[in-house]
This record gives C-alpha cells, sequence and structure tokens, in this order.
C-alpha cells in the first residue's frame, strides 16, 4: 500500500516533505526535498529496494532534486534495507546515528538483528555520524536529532519545532512501537522505551511520521497507548519475550512469504534469537515453541496454515 501525506485532508505538513507509507516488510520513506539537495530518511528492505527506488525518484520524491543525503532513524534491516541500492543510483553519503556506526562497520549482523532474527540487508559504508541534540538542516527546514533508546539502543528521532513534526522511526507508532528486548536480555531497553515516551511527552508534538503506517496528529492518545503497553510489559517479561519472537517470525514470514510447517521446529531451532529467547525464557522443545508462536499468531489472525505451509494471513 502506498499512500501520501497530501492524501490526507487536514495534514498539513510542509509542501517539500513527503511521506512514502510502506508495507510491513519495509519502513516508511520521508523526503525532504530543496534544490540544494534533498535527503531521505529511511530506505525500506532489501528486497523492496526496486520500489523504493521508484518511489524515491518519482513526483512526489525527489521530483528532479539532487539526493544530498540518505539519513537512517536507526540500522534495522526494515529502515536501512535500501542504503546500499540508493548510495549505488545516486552516489551519495549515507548518515546514520553515531551508535549504530560501529555496528554498521563491523557487519555486527547480532546487533543489527540480521541473521540473528533472519533478516537481510547488503552492508553499505558509514559516511557522517548523527548525533543527539545536535540540528541538522534538511528539506531547508531544521531537525533536532533527539536520543530515542528502546526498540533500539542507539536509534534518534527527528524533530521540527517550526511544524511540532516528529519523524519517529519506531520509538511511536500510532499503536504501540517496534518490539524491545526484554530485561532477561537487555535490563536497560524496557526502562529507556519508557524514558524516549516520556521525553516525546514533553515536545511539542502536532504530527508524527511514524517508521510504519501513516503520519498521524495525534501524539497525546498514542503515547497514552504505548505507556499503557509499555506497563503491561513491565509486569510480565515473559509476554514481552512472546511478543517479541512473534514480530520477527511475521516479519520474516513476509520476506519468504511462506515457511513450510514441517521445518518449523529446525527454523526456531537454527536462528539466534529463538534459540536464545527459548533457552532463556520458554525452555521448550522446538516443537513446542514453534507450535505456541504459530498458534499464538493464528489466533490472533496474523497467519494460517496452507497445504503444509505457514503463510501470513
Ligand atoms: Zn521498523
Amino acid at each position: 500500500m502506498i499512500r501520501q501525506c497530501g492524501d490526507h485532508p487536514g495534514v498539513a505538513l510542509p509542501a517539500q516533505l513527503h511521506v512514502f507509507v510502506r508495507d510491513w516488510l519495509s519502513a516508511n520513506q520521508v523526503v525532504l526535498r530543496s534544490t540544494a539537495g534533498s535527503v531521505v530518511i529511511d530506505s525500506g528492505y532489501r528486497k523492496h529496494a526496486p520500489l523504493t527506488l521508484a518511489l524515491v525518484a518519482s513526483r512526489p520524491g525527489l521530483d528532479g532534486t539532487p539526493l544530498a543525503k540518505i539519513v537512517n532513524t536507526h540500522c534495522h534491516s526494515d529502515h536501512m534495507g535500501g542504503n546500499a541500492a540508493l548510495r549505488r543510483a545516486y552516489g551519495c553519503p549515507i548518515a546514520v546515528p553515531a551508535g549504530e556506526a560501529p555496528l554498521v562497520e563491523t557487519w555486527d549482523q547480532r546487533a543489527l538483528l540480521l541473521d540473528y532474527a533472519d533478516q537481510a540487508a547488503d552492508p553499505f559504508p558509514v559516511d557522517e555520524v548523527l548525533v543527539r541534540d545536535a540540528t541538522y538542516a534538511w528539506g531547508d527546514l531544521e531537525w533536532r536529532a533527539l536520543a530515542a533508546p528502546g526498540h533500539d539502543m542507539a536509534a534518534l528521532v527527528f524533530f521540527n519545532e517550526e511544524y511540532g513534526i516528529l519523524i519517529s522511526g519506531d520509538a511511536l507508532w500510532r499503536d504501540g512501537y517496534g518490539f524491545v528486548m526484554p530485561p532477561g536480555m537487555d535490563p536497560e531497553a524496557l526502562p529507556a522505551t519508557r524514558a524516549t515516551l516520556e521525553m516525546i511527552a514533553r515536545l511539542p508534538v502536532r504530527w508524527v511520521i511514524p517508521g510504519h503506517g501513516e503520519p498521524f496528529a495525534d501524539a497525546d492518545a498514542a503515547l497514552e497507548r504505548a505507556f499503557r503497553r509499555t506497563s503491561a510489559f513491565e509486569a510480565d517479561p515473559l509476554r514481552m519475550a512472546r511478543h517479541a519472537l512473534k514480530v520477527v517470525l511475521v516479519f520474516a514470514l513476509l520476506d519468504r512469504e511462506r515457511l513450510p510447517l514441517a521445518t518449523m521446529p529446525d527454523y526456531v531451532a537454527g536462528v539466534g534469537i529463538y534459540r536464545e529467547f527459548n533457552d532463556r525464557f520458554f525452555r521448550l522443545s522446538p516443537t513446542s515453541l514453534a507450535e505456541l508462536l504459530v498458534n499464538d499468531l493464528e489466533k490472533a489472525g496474523a497467519v494460517r496454515r496452507d497445504d503444509g505451509y505457514l503463510v501470513p494471513a
């Protein structure tokens, strides 16, 4: 699904800003157009790079302006998976949050949640690091980079005071946020998630442009839902662990399009995140863990069984 802010009456965003709302495998692209050089924030998943390239080049995208920079809110595969292709096409520099740079430079597959979560991206060079509390001029607008640890401990969000626009990445969606490592894996992640929501709550936000889903105006209601979710996670770390694995499994399924049900036990025994979470939280046989995840997702209407395969619903 591709929608544009311009399609939504009442969403008064500056004319040089355009959001390509993507499906769940790819994060949204925010294009900040300037005749002096435009900026694209987040580049989608590798598999969808041809569509990302086409969108970015299109009329509501760069519209003939030069691409000066690719920026990432954080370096998960659905946000940086198109970096290499965009760089090849435009030869422009890539800027990532300072905390992500060493992980990208060493291509740390575990920390970047790549093979560790059965996700893929092409390596790319880091040309510039973005630091918290610095202000950047993109699309003839000023953007303050704010540390937003939680879903990704090195993530940044970008805030434009003039219009009250928050480019929130996976730190805040209309309903929730990107999955957070349970305390048993990273004791700092959940407290950081709460602190990041509190930081956002103090900003005069009028529009949120999330990493996934349509831009939205009611930040307070989204924050309330996000705080409620955080409290539920704080009360039940096991639920958190289950939630994280289900999110990762649905992502893999969208990427692969289907997985043979008979191989699911081998799959969860072979991919790092399932293996480690199982050792730490569930202590189930691979067969039981696979069954638990598939049943949960089936009940939630996210997947279905089809002729021996697990497919997205
Ligand atoms: Zn994402």
